[in-house]
């Protein structure tokens, strides 16, 4: 019989949301008068914009005329949406992208996720704590994170981000080859200047590392001179993949678009210790297991970069960004220690007098009907403290944080 991946089998439960879900059920149950209000989503709440449904519908249209039809697109995206991305996404940030480099696909998660195929798999990873599970999942199920011991996976690097560093990484303190950066941050909201950045792309220069940056909330950052993408510090095309996605940007979690960054500089040691391209094992396996993104969704993303799309997706994110200022000040007045939320949909706070995360959640849902997601469930160093998301309306979003004045 067949021998499966037991790696599979060490993985803890998909723990965190569904046992969110599970409490607000039971408390719903119990309280069917309540209406609660959901901070603990994060997924986008308003539509496509004008401009992304008008080029779908128009490509939905040529789909179904003869001369227009579409079959297969190319493995790794249409021309005019590769052309889309580096000259509005990336040339206005001074990056210059050849058009090989640029991989459109179904998700940033597929990306960050299937990434990991081309690492040896002996290669030591290090991931900030806390931090998406993506990252820590997809090397676990491929064996490299070792023994999972009810709170860590014993061959993982950890870097703690906390309060107490700014929730700025350390550098590993001992070699590793790959690691996992995510700015605007999921779960903290926050970001890392250019020096911070510069700090990493040095040290994996140095050290012969790869750097995977996920930046799929790139388009929320507001603060002049935070980087928008790696590839902004000198150096980064050596040793940096990055991950981006049309998701947060634009509203396309249930449409899915997203796009990978692999400079032809990347490199690894392959076989007789010769240097490798990264670029060209993507190229592979993109080809031989990814038959593209759909042609009405990619003229859709395509549209998120005209004039028009760009101020329709601007003004959406404003809202959002205006619903994490409502949390967080809301918050601060209230006498929290709030992180966060300035350059990202998520607002980051100390848990009150040293309460535990999921005990605050409890607290938060009886008190005040209000569902965030406990820090913990991001990992060790999330303990202590709690998530909040802007991706709700604005009037429930501020009578969320006015619910706050009932917490006992
Ligand atoms: N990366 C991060 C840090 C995320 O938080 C998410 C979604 O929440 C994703 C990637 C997934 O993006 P996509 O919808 O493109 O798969």
């Amino acid at each position: 019989m067949l021998h499966i991946n037991e790696n599979y089998q060490k993985l803890p439960g998909s723990y965190l949301f569904a046992e969110t879900a599970r409490r607000t059920r039971v408390y719903q149950q119990e309280h069917p008068e309540q209406e609660v209000i959901r901070l603990g989503i994060g997924d986008v709440t308003r539509p496509l914009v004008p401009a992304v449904i008008e080029a779908m519908q128009k490509a939905v249209a040529e789909m179904g005329v003869a001369e227009t039809f579409r079959g297969y697109g190319p493995d790794f995206g249409y021309d005019f949406l590769v052309n889309a991305i580096r000259e509005g996404d990336y040339a206005p940030l001074g990056v210059e992208l050849a058009y090989d480099e640029v991989f459109v696909s179904d998700g940033a998660k597929s990306d960050v996720g299937n990434i990991q195929e081309l690492f040896s798999p002996d290669a030591l990873i290090a991931v900030t704590d806390p931090v998406y599970p993506v990252y820590v999942d997809s090397n676990a199920m491929a064996g490299r994170a070792g023994d999972w011991n009810g709170e860590r996976w014993d061959r993982l690097v950890y870097l703690p981000c906390n309060a107490e560093n700014g929730f700025v990484p350390p550098l590993p303190d001992r070699p590793v080859d790959v690691v996992y950066l995510c700015y605007p941050n999921n779960p903290t909201g926050t970001v890392l200047t250019r020096e911070q950045l510069k700090r990493f792309v040095d040290w994996a220069r140095a050290n012969g590392a790869l750097i995977v940056y996920d930046a799929a909330y790139r388009a929320f950052i507001t603060t002049p001179g935070i980087p928008r993408s790696i590839y902004e510090i000198e150096g980064a095309r050596e040793v940096a993949i990055e991950c981006c996605s049309f998701s947060k940007t634009a509203g396309f979690t249930g449409t899915r678009c997203a796009y990978t960054i692999v400079p032809h500089e990347v490199r690894g040691i392959g076989r007789g210790g010769e240097p490798a391209e990264l670029n060209a094992l993507w190229k592979r396996r993109m080809a031989t297991k990814f038959n593209g993104v759909s042609y009405p969704v990619q003229r859709a993303a395509a549209a998120v970069f005209t004039p028009e799309g760009q101020e329709q997706i601007h003004e959406v994110i404003r809202g959002y960004l205006e619903n994490a200022r409502v949390i967080r000040e809301g918050l601060q007045a209230r006498g929290f220690e709030v992180f966060g939320g300035v350059d990202a949909p998520y607002i980051w706070l100390r848990t009150p007098g040293g309460m535990d995360s999921w005990t605050f959640f409890d607290k938060l849902l009886a008190d005040c009907q209000v569902v965030g997601t406990p820090g913990a469930g991001f990992g060790p160093s999330g303990e202590g403290y709690f998530r909040l998301t802007a991706f709700n309306s604005l009037e429930k979003t501020k009578e969320a944080i006015a619910r706050l004045d009932r917490l006992g």
